[in-house]
């Protein structure tokens, strides 16, 4: 693991949870202000900061995503492969490129 990955998977609980407490609080705010009941006002507010915390915890994982795709016209295989090692990914690039059983969508 790189020092880059290992920042940003320290990092990326603490942006998460930040991003996710600091809308939840803004949106029971505003809600209250509007003289919403104050315990639908807090079931908002978390389930849209828990919207939240998954939007950025997956935003952050795309940085550690892989993909590899079949190079055969028309074949559909595809490999996602997160926090892989390097040998691992190279494993899957040459299973993507050369896999016995071309699965096809592509009609003639
Ligand atoms: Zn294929």
């Amino acid at each position: 693991m790189t020092s880059t990955s290992v920042v940003r998977h320290r990092v990326a609980p603490l942006v998460t949870a930040a991003s996710a407490l600091t809308v939840s609080v803004y949106t029971d705010a505003r809600l209250l202000g509007y003289g919403v009941p104050t315990l639908l006002a807090m079931a908002c507010a978390v389930s849209i900061g828990l919207g939240i915390a998954n939007l950025v915890k997956w935003a952050f994982s795309l940085a550690d995503l892989n993909v590899y795709r079949c190079p055969a016209v028309g074949c559909t295989f595809t490999a996602h492969l997160t926090r892989a090692s390097a040998a691992e990914r190279r494993r899957w690039q040459e299973i993507a490129a050369a896999h016995p059983d071309h699965e096809s969508t592509y009609r003639r």
